[in-house]
């Protein structure tokens, strides 16, 4: 038997770090302070692989040559604590990926805002452009379980597969060698800071980690215009080819990527925040060699991502909204600049140390009524209840969606964005945007 090692969390990232170390071998054990999906103790067992849940038994972790940590446990915690205080190496579900992921070449995607949707953009352009392409990481299937698919498969001896990979900050603090061919930042704003000592600099740095193993050959793509990127880029290493997205790419219902224009008129894709992210996309499917006649296509027959300003119907003229994936400040900054008419917006849920004072100026010039959705609305009252617009308080969405019916005329939009968490009334922001989304809908069927 192989050395020891510890899988810290058993969702998708965990369970796929302790399949793959399985099939190479290892001594595997999983624990998780939590209890363990079904589906995942299953998967375990069918591998014959050890686990516990709701506990961290120290006797068990302790005795690991290398402890894989799944992106949601903090440093602070009390297993980490003893971990490092006995000096065992560390690393997180990616690197292990990474590690066995042979000759594939890798698109790395961060950012505070657009990830899924330029994750999910770039997969389907590479895809309608006939490349051999997967996708994963942060969303759907780990990238420790694709790796271990093309072990199987004998995948990783091929040059052409391409893993497109969205990653969090706390995925990047776990890395050690990863090296994407194509590491893209979209932007860099103040969240999850709690994880960062409440320090921008240390998020920051926590991002710039996507490029830090990048080689000769290597690209990175980042956001040009992004003041926090550029107050914390540093000189990239010899060789990476860096290219700046600027701004002044979308005009006239297209976007200009190098020599190449693209009609974006017939794009479910709204707002500017998303044709920068399709500049992303594009320019990383141009570094791939794809036919931009394809892209076209591509960019045509894209469908977003649910929750992210997605239309969910129009009734009697009103546009109805869900961006319930908008939990920060900055993507709902995002959300009112890509609206067209006069808007009664539902905010609120949880509140993460807002500061709404970036949305004043888009709320007084947009926003017609204010529709609050949580149980404190103290501090949304307070930043912009000397606004002269209209504010209602309700605590589900039934209340909020039947309050933004009354308040809005024909013409106008309804954008539930809420700039907060979800958990004070909904289990997640899929739940928020569903309940949403189905109260939209029985009040269409209704009329
Ligand atoms: P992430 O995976 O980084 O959370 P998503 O694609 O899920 O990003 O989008 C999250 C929220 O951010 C949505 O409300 C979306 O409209 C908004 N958003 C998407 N792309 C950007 C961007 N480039 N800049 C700012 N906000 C964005």
């Amino acid at each position: 038997m192989k050395k020891r090692i510890v899988i810290l969390g058993s969702g998708e990232s965990g369970t796929g770090a302790a399949l793959l170390a399985r099939h190479l071998g290892y001594d595997v054990f999983v624990s998780d302070k939590g209890a363990i999906k079904d589906q995942y103790k299953l998967e375990l067992d069918q591998h014959g692989i050890a686990w516990e849940e709701n506990q961290h038994s120290l006797d068990q972790i302790l005795n690991a040559a290398e402890i894989v940590k799944s992106p949601g446990i903090p440093e602070k915690s009390d297993v980490m604590q003893a971990i490092r205080a006995k000096g065992i190496p560390v690393i997180g579900e990616i690197e292990l990926g990474f590690r066995f992921a042979g000759k594939c070449r890798i698109i790395a995607i961060t950012g505070s805002n657009g990830k899924t949707t330029t994750t999910e953009l770039t997969y389907h352009l590479l895809n309608m452009a006939g490349l051999d392409v997967r996708k994963g990481g942060n969303v759907g299937n780990s990238f420790a379980r694709m790796v271990l698919e093309d072990l199987k498969t004998k995948n990783n001896k091929n040059r052409n597969r391409i893993f497109v990979l969205e990653v969090s900050s706390f995925q990047l603090d776990d890395i050690q060698q990863f090296d994407p061919y194509i590491a893209m930042l979209l932007n860099i704003t103040p969240d999850h800071l709690d994880r960062y000592d409440y320090q921008l600099e240390k998020y920051a740095a926590s991002k710039f980690r996507i490029c830090m193993n990048q080689k000769r050959g290597d690209k990175f793509i980042y956001n040009g215009f992004d003041p926090i990127i550029a107050q914390y880029m540093e000189a990239p290493a010899s060789g990476v080819k860096c290219i700046a997205i600027r701004k002044g790419f979308f005009k006239h219902g297209s976007i200009r990527v190098g020599k190449h224009r693209f009609d974006m008129t017939q794009s479910k894709l709204k707002g500017p925040h998303n044709m920068f992210n399709a500049v992303c996309a594009i320019r990383a499917a141009l570094l791939l060699k794809a036919d931009p006649e394809k892209l076209q296509a591509g960019l045509n027959s894209f469908q977003p991502p649910a929750h992210r300003l997605e239309l969910v119907a129009s009734i009697n003229g009103v546009q109805w909204i869900n961006d319930s994936k908008a939990t920060n400040v900055d993507s709902v900054y995002y959300a009112l600049q890509a609206m067209e008419t006069p808007t009664v917006w539902i905010v609120g849920g949880q509140d993460k140390g807002n500061d709404y004072t970036p949305l004043l100026k888009l709320v007084k010039k947009k926003v017609t009524s204010i529709v609050c959705m949580g149980i404190d609305n103290s501090k949304i009252i307070k930043a912009f209840g000397n606004m002269k617009k209209t504010m209602h308080q309700t605590q589900s969405a039934e209340q909020a969606v039947q309050t933004a019916a009354r308040l809005a005329k024909p013409g106008d939009t309804v954008l539930l964005s809420p700039a907060c968490a979800s958990f004070d009334l909904f289990k997640n922001y899929e739940d928020r945007g569903t309940q949403f989304r189905e109260q939209v809908l029985r009040m269409m069927n209704d009329e």
